[in-house]
């Protein structure tokens, strides 16, 4: 028989989103009459916005027709999405990004996976915890991450978050040579702030580290010193990648349209000590196993920046950030301990009374009927945690709020 791939064996067995949907159904079953309020989902839950939706239209029309037929793309997106990202996420903010250091793909999870095909193996990692479970994941099934015990890998760094360090991370003791970073934070709603991030790229310039900062949530960014780039900071074109989505900023996540910032300054070495540029590794690598995001999606995320687009996608922005307000003020006011739900719709909550966190859920879920995330499947310090999300209506938000408070 064939070979398999021994590194799948050491990953852990993903059974958060299973193991809810298990609990749910049993619920479910024995009350049938309980109206259940979901707030568990990481996925957006209003439609494209109107603008997005008619140059998909459009786009459709172009297929069809022979003088506008589009066929294969360039590997690396069009230019008529590169450019406007260029001038509207980079050049307008201040920040010098051009065109062809930006490459459009399906979506940052495939990009976070697939990135370190173009890094050597061997190279450490180092990852938060709590973490967005594709960071560690991908590394272990690369062979970096080494024997698991309990919940973590030893072949990984982690660097925790929590109540001690204001849920931002800190400079890790022991020298990684890859930081995934994600701010606005999933799972924590957390943000990293200017000066906290600068920290960080200093750090990478010193000790020579690659920051891997995904910014899937930058879209929601409301407070002022809370960087829309990691390329704000002075210095980071040199240490740093970006991985963007239209997923949560458009709700394009059954669309399928991202893209990866790759600096033409950012550089790495070979083996026999030879200075290579990423960016052109990427795009070799992105030519030889990508053969582009689709035409019509890359039509509907260049849509996002119109006029209407860009009012249309910040509409929608706010009225999840409504739910998170609702959420903020209605736990908090319930004696809850909380943070997130300012730039991100994420809610990270303290479960009451020393419950661990599938204690919590099962609380919540019996006595309210309310669904979230149990922290501890994040990784281990969200152990005692519950993640809630803005995604869902106003009125579903606030009857779940009225049924939290009803304790
Ligand atoms: C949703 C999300 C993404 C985006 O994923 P897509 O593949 O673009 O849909 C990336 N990172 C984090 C942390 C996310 O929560």
């Amino acid at each position: 028989m064939i070979r398999v791939n021994d590194n799948f064996g050491l990953l852990p067995e993903s059974y958060l989103f299973s193991e809810v949907a298990r609990r749910v159904k049993e619920f479910q079953e024995k009350n049938p009459d309980v109206k259940i309020i979901r707030m568990g989902i990481g996925d957006v839950t209003r439609p494209l916005c109107r603008a997005s939706v008619e140059a998909m239209h459009r786009a459709a029309d172009d297929e069809a027709d022979t003088a506008t037929f589009h066929g294969y793309g360039p590997e690396q997106g069009y230019s008529f999405l590169r450019d406007k990202i260029a001038d509207f996420d980079y050049q307008r903010r201040g920040i010098d990004i051009s065109a062809d250091e930006i490459f459009i793909g399906d979506g940052a999870k495939s990009d976070l996976g697939n990135f370190f095909d173009i890094l050597a193996q061997d190279n450490t990692v180092a990852v938060t915890d709590p973490v967005y479970p594709v960071y560690v994941d991908t590394n272990v099934m690369g062979g970096r991450g080494g024997k698991r015990t309990g919940e973590h890998h030893e072949g990984i760094i982690y660097i925790p978050i929590n109540k001690d360090n204001d849920y931002i991370p800190q400079l890790p003791g022991v020298r990684p040579d890859v930081i995934y970073l994600c701010s606005p934070n999933n799972p924590t709603g957390t943000a990293m702030t200017r000066g906290e991030l600068r920290k960080w790229i200093e750090y990478a310039r010193k000790e020579n580290c690659l920051i891997l900062f995904d910014s899937a949530y930058e879209s929601y960014i409301h407070s002022d010193d809370v960087p829309h780039s990691i390329y704000e900071i002075e210095g980071a074109k040199e240490v740093a990648v970006e991985f963007r989505s239209f997923s949560k900023t458009a709700g394009f996540t059954g669309v399928r349209c991202g893209y990866t910032v790759v600096p033409s300054v950012l550089k790495g070495k070979d083996s026999e000590g030879n200075v290579i540029s990423l960016n052109r590794l990427w795009n070799r690598r992105q030519c030889t196993k990508f053969n582009g995001a689709s035409y019509i999606s890359q039509r509907a995320a260049e849509a996002v920046y119109s006029p209407e687009g860009r009012k249309q996608i910040m509409e929608t922005v706010e009225y999840y950030m409504e739910n998170a307000r609702m959420m903020r003020e209605s736990l908090a006011g319930a004696g809850y301990e909380i943070v997130g739900g300012i730039d991100s719709p994420y809610i990270w909550m303290k479960t009451p009374d020393g419950m661990s966190s599938w204690e919590f859920f099962d609380f919540l879920l019996s006595r309210h009927g309310i669904v979230g995330t149990p922290g501890s499947g994040f990784g281990a310090e969200g152990e005692g945690y519950l993640r809630l999300t803005a995604f869902n209506t106003h009125e579903a938000t606030e009857e779940a709020m009225q049924r939290m408070h009803k304790k």
